[in-house]
């Protein structure tokens, strides 16, 4: 049963750009003809175009105009500030974007709970004066689960208080951009990365939020442009598309996690009807979006393409590690004991996600299962 319009169910992956953020790329498309550093009138314009960018960003999240840094993306973000410092405490449930140059420095993991949330305590509690940051994601790209990321900063906080330190705090806001509210004059964060791939703008274009007063060294050196954080020609039209689909989901963000919340809780109750289905991450504290089930026995890789033959488009563990054939570190660091988690299969909805595309998803998940039955089990 193949149906002829397909179904995107990968939106943790990659979301579709909005048309009104295309409209505005192509509307504004002569003004992107100069480089901002000329001092000619094209190269001034381009220029105001940037600082309009990047102010209406830092309008959205509420911080200084100056305190965003334009980047290729999340990973970009996410390597400036871990290879920065060198003593370093996060999750062992982070992205590959900060597990990987952590691996640089002198880092400890704190393991995330059965639920895949961390407790702020155990933060606490690694934390000593040679700690120089603390990085944890918003919410998990795999699982979906929210970090206490307000509770983690008191803590912090308070360290640094009783013990005249001055560690930092970073996280990871890729997935969570969507739906959490990001108040940065609230948040208690002083580093923040994001990207336009993931909130339905252009691809290949990030940011990294840093805080007044706090020093960073940029890892691509050359020109002076970003503050000298970042050197390089912006990414004007990416930069105008990435504003303009902050302010777009900026807008919609509470109507989208409301309308997500209810689908993803009527698949994740037909889900669990499923003879064997266990659901991975927190029921509750989770992206609206976000259904990571483990399928025990069979490999999670061919269920992936059993639905894609269905015209179905889901995944297995994170998408940048998908198809090496190796278990996903999150879903092993969540079931700690288990030997028999051969993987997880992620469903992310997003705009265009309707009831009746979970239900064909639902249908084609118990054909699948019979067909597959008699091999694995
Ligand atoms: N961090 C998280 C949580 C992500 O989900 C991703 C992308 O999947 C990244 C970082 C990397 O983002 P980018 O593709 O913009 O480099």
């Amino acid at each position: 049963m193949k149906k002829s319009k397909k179904i995107y169910l990968d939106y943790a992956s990659a979301t579709p750009i909005d048309r009104g953020v295309l409209n505005l790329i192509s509307k504004k498309y002569k003004e992107f003809f100069g480089n901002p550093s000329a001092i000619h009138e094209m190269g001034v314009d381009a220029k105001k175009i940037l600082d309009e960018s990047r102010e209406n960003i830092a309008s959205i999240l509420k911080c200084h105009k100056d305190e965003i840094v334009f980047t290729s993306g999340s990973t970009e973000s996410n390597n400036i500030v871990i290879q920065n410092f060198k003593n370093i405490v996060t999750t062992n449930i982070e992205h590959a974007s900060i597990l990987e140059p952590a691996r640089l420095a002198n880092t400890t993991l704190v393991p995330v709970e059965e639920n895949g949330i961390v407790d702020p305590k155990k933060i606490k509690k690694v934390l000593t004066k040679n700690t120089n940051l603390v990085s944890v994601m918003y919410a998990n790209n795999e699982i979906g689960s929210l970090q206490p990321i307000y509770e983690i900063a008191k803590e912090i906080r308070h360290f640094n208080k009783l013990n005249n330190t001055k560690i930092l705090f970073h996280t990871d806001a890729t997935q969570a951009m969507n739906y959490v509210p990001i108040n940065l004059e609230k948040l208690g964060v002083d580093l923040l990365s994001f990207n336009g791939g993931k909130i339905y703008g252009p691809k290949g274009i990030g940011a990294l939020y840093i805080k007044r007063k706090i020093k960073i060294s940029g890892m691509i050196l050359g020109g002076d442009q970003e503050y000298g954080v970042r050197a390089g020609t912006e990414n004007l039209p990416s930069i105008v598309g990435f504003a303009k689909a902050l302010e777009v989901t900026e807008k919609i963000k509470e109507q989208e996690r409301k309308r997500l919340k209810k689908l993803q809780d009527y698949f994740i109750l037909k889900l669990l009807k499923i003879d064997g289905v266990v659901l991975n991450g927190d029921r509750e504290n989770r992206l609206p979006n976000n259904i990571n089930i483990t399928i025990p026995k069979i490999p999670s890789d061919l269920l992936v393409i059993e639905f894609s033959a269905r015209g179905i488009m889901c995944s297995a563990k994170s998408a940048c590690k998908s198809g090496d054939g190796k278990e996903s570190h999150v879903i092993k660091a969540i079931h700690p004991k288990s030997d028999d988690v051969v993987g997880s299969l992620r469903f992310s909805l997003g705009r265009e996600t309707k009831k009746e595309d979970l239900d064909f998803t639902l249908k084609s998940l118990k054909e699948i299962l019979t067909k597959l039955e008699r091999w694995y089990n």
